[in-house]
């Protein structure tokens, strides 16, 4: 019998893992359908790159089908909502999908909106956003006319997706900014919600000391109320960070749909999730991989793809009546463009905060180090992405579980 695989989502997630199903079933065996409410993959660590003008945003969008392996269909249609009970999906194109396993793949979604006005004239004006390619390219013009003020980068609230990348936002700015001959006539801020640059201490204390060396101010435990016309951040707290240019990360959710599916997603409208096996709560036939998922692992596409071989064995172990494995350990890696060409690695997972050392062997790349290879490694990912990544093959060398050869692990205490 030919089981319905229906992918929710054409992103990170969704494509490595439509190809690696691909991969592991014949036609005969399964039919693959993913879909996706547009039809441009954004390779979103080149955001970063943009407002910087060390990237073009059509350097980093390609079409969807493209990635998919021949033998997946795909579907361009939004998502009115999922029936667990029935066992299918609404598009909203009409058409309903019914499916033996659903794998729900629709990332997080940039919400604006809820922070009182984010959105208002200042919008697009002197408060941008890097996490969309219009943003990034429209803060990108705001950025080169920019040659004195007060620049803050504030993130509103956690999660986010890629919780480094306004740190690296900073970093490369106070490098732009020093390239332009104007760094002593700019101050930077990072305003973040969180008790310290990271949420894990090692790279919390690490960063937040490289942040204090660069001159850039940290306003920490601020939760932003309000973007108040005319340059102010208001925190709850009656706290406020004066702007001239703010770039701001909004609030995430899940996909809207999820809310308006009964039973499948929680507050936020992301998926409650099993941590290790990646099913989710909802039903047992339906499991969840990326940002969707509610699992506590960071919201990066090196934990996707790290969950995309435990996702798709998982899905194979459920077809056949097998018992599901708890394989994923929440392992997670992401270079840190650091500026001046260099970068920091940080590799962990649910319970191993980032620690020096190195990655994966003793003899890899430097982790919590500013090197010029890590670096090169950050501009090297794209090809790897596009190349490796997607198309769901195992990197060589570099398992999905965390490694802990090379790294410097703290002693346990004793009792
Ligand atoms: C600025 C920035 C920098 C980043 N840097 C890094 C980095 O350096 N390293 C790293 O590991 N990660 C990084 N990330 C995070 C990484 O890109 C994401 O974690 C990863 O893409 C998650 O994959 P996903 O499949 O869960 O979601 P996505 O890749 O976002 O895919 C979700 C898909 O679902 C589709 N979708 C959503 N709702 C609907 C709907 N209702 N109907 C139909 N389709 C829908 C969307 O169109 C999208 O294609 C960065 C992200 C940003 C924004």
């Amino acid at each position: 019998m030919t089981s319905r695989i229906v992918i929710l989502g054409g992103g990170t997630g969704g494509t490595l893992t439509a190809n690696r199903l691909r991969r592991l079933y014949g036609a005969d065996e399964a039919a693959i359908t993913v879909v996706d409410q547009d039809d441009r993959h954004v390779y979103q660590p080149g955001l970063l790159f943009v407002p910087f003008g060390l990237a073009h945003t059509d350097d980093i969008v390609r079409p969807r089908a493209r990635q998919l392996h021949e033998g997946i269909e795909f579907i361009e249609s939004a998502i009115d909502h999922v029936d667990i009970e029935a066992g299918e999906v609404r598009l909203g194109n009409g058409v309903t999908l019914g499916y033996d396993v659903l794998v729900v793949a629709t990332g997080a979604r940039l919400v604006p909106e809820e922070t009182e006005g984010l959105l208002g004239p200042a919008w697009m004006d002197s408060v941008f956003t890097f996490y969309t390619p219009e943003g990034a390219a429209a803060l990108g013009a705001a950025l080169a006319t920019f040659d004195r003020g007060r620049l803050v980068v504030n993130v509103v609230d956690m999660p986010i997706k890629c919780p480094v990348a306004p740190l690296e936002f900073c970093f490369l700015a106070d490098w732009y900014f020093t390239e332009r001959g104007i760094r002593d006539r700019v101050q930077i801020t990072y305003a973040t919600p969180l008790d310290g640059a990271f949420t894990k201490p090692i790279a919390a204390a690490q960063l937040g000391g490289m942040l204090n060396a660069r001159g850039i101010e940290i306003v920490t435990e601020f939760n932003t109320g309000e973007v108040v016309p005319g340059g102010r951040l208001t925190g709850y707290d009656g706290r406020e960070v004066q702007f001239d240019l703010a770039v701001v990360i909004p609030l995430h959710g899940g996909a809207t749909y999820v809310g308006r599916s009964p039973g499948l997603g929680d507050e936020l409208d992301f998926v409650p999730t099993d941590e290790h096996t990646l099913q989710s709560k909802a039903a047992s036939n339906i499991f969840v991989i990326g940002d969707a998922a509610n699992v506590p692992a960071s919201k990066a596409g090196s934990v996707t793809h790290f969950e995309g071989e435990t996702l798709v064995d998982n899905v194979r172990r459920f077809l056949t009546g097998e018992p599901l494995e708890a394989g994923f350990d929440g392992h997670a890696n992401c270079f840190i463009e650091t500026g001046f060409h260099k970068a920091l690695l940080i590799d962990f997972n649910y319970d191993t905060e980032p620690v020096p050392g190195h990655y994966p062997s003793p003899v890899g790349l430097p982790l919590l180090k500013e090197s010029r290879l890590n670096h090169l490694g950050k501009l090297l990912f794209q090809s790897v992405y596009w190349h490796g990544l997607l198309p769901g093959r195992d990197l060589p060398g570099l398992g999905s579980n965390m490694p802990t050869a090379g790294k410097h692990l703290p002693v346990p205490e004793k009792d």
